[in-house]
């Protein structure tokens, strides 16, 4: 069932080129397992939906994937941004496939892809075609988590053979980090977490080096990443965590290239920030240092 083109906002009927074939996919797939995003066997498909057919094995995936805006097209990036994320909505024309049966009240999307369901309805753009050969338990571990660490390390980092990774929490996506580093030739791969537990399947996946914060002897997880890794740091770190706290000890991890100190060339109190102003204007600084208590005054000459 292919829904027709509604205007209800004029702003994405402008951000959405009317050109866009398939104006509206439309599945309805038989879910096949039942985890957050699984593996779906194409029902029916709408209007100008020529990339699967009735049949095919699919995963839904929550990120769109236009194939042609230039971050699709960009290996650094697969945010599209053609076709944002509209919560609970369909991503063309902002619309709910789903209603009640009882009283007919619609019902929104869940991520793009509503794969809680027996059967779904997902834009073209939220479907990846699999290969009908492909593992049946294997395919939902596709479509997110595992491809996102493994992505993380192969395509965004695009981390260098002979290098060393930091993996901060050993989750699944840690450990698809892990995996994706080993693929892109690591030489190093420390894993960080909590729990001891984590560390055998850390270890068969590719992990050479482990580190408990809760066991570091009074020192921080960044000072013996630096001991680890010879003392500069971890050429990659990837914080698979969430936490704000873990994502600035992880920034301290990583081995550090950029020479700050080079671009000060001026130190003075905030009464003299005219002078300040001047050195900027006729190129004689670089950057000049502020302190508002005056503490501290120094001109090195650029
Ligand atoms: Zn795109």
């Amino acid at each position: 069932m292919a829904a027709s083109s509604s205007k209800t906002d004029d702003t994405r009927e402008e951000r959405i080129p009317p050109k866009t074939p398939a104006f509206l996919s439309s599945h309805k797939c038989q879910e096949t397992r039942s985890t957050k995003a699984s593996k779906f066997v194409v029902e029916s498909v709408g209007e100008h939906v020529q990339e699967v057919a009735v049949g095919d094995m699919v995963v839904p995936v929550f990120a769109a994937q236009c194939s042609e805006c230039p971050d699709c097209l960009s290996d650094r990036s697969n945010l599209c941004s053609k076709l944002p994320n509209v919560a609970g909505l369909m991503p063309r024309d902002s619309t709910t496939r789903f209603s009640s049966a009882s009283t007919g009240e619609p019902i929104r999307h869940f991520l793009s892809v509503s794969s809680f369901t027996e059967y779904t309805v997902v834009d073209i753009t939220h479907v990846v075609k699999l290969d009908a050969s492909f593992p049946l338990a294997m395919a939902c571990l596709l479509s997110c988590g595992i491809s996102t660490g493994v992505g993380a390390a192969c395509k965004v980092a695009a981390v260098e053979p002979g290098s060393s990774v930091a993996v901060f929490g050993l989750g699944a996506v840690g450990l698809a980090v892990a995996q994706g580093a080993r693929m892109r030739g690591a030489k190093r791969i420390i894993g960080v977490d909590v729990n001891p537990d984590k560390f055998d399947v850390g270890k068969r996946l590719g992990m050479t080096d482990f580190i408990n914060p809760n066991d570091t002897g009074g020192k921080t997880v960044s000072e013996v990443i630096k001991e680890i890794t010879g003392g500069g740091g971890a050429d990659y770190c990837f914080e698979c965590i969430g936490s704000t706290s873990v994502m600035a000890e992880a920034f301290q991890s990583t081995r550090m290239e950029l020479e700050l100190e080079e671009f000060i060339t001026h130190e003075m109190g905030f009464k003299e920030i005219n002078r300040a102003f001047e050195l900027l204007t006729q190129g004689k600084s670089l950057r000049c240092i502020i302190w508002m208590d005056g503490a501290k005054e120094i001109e090195n000459g650029v």
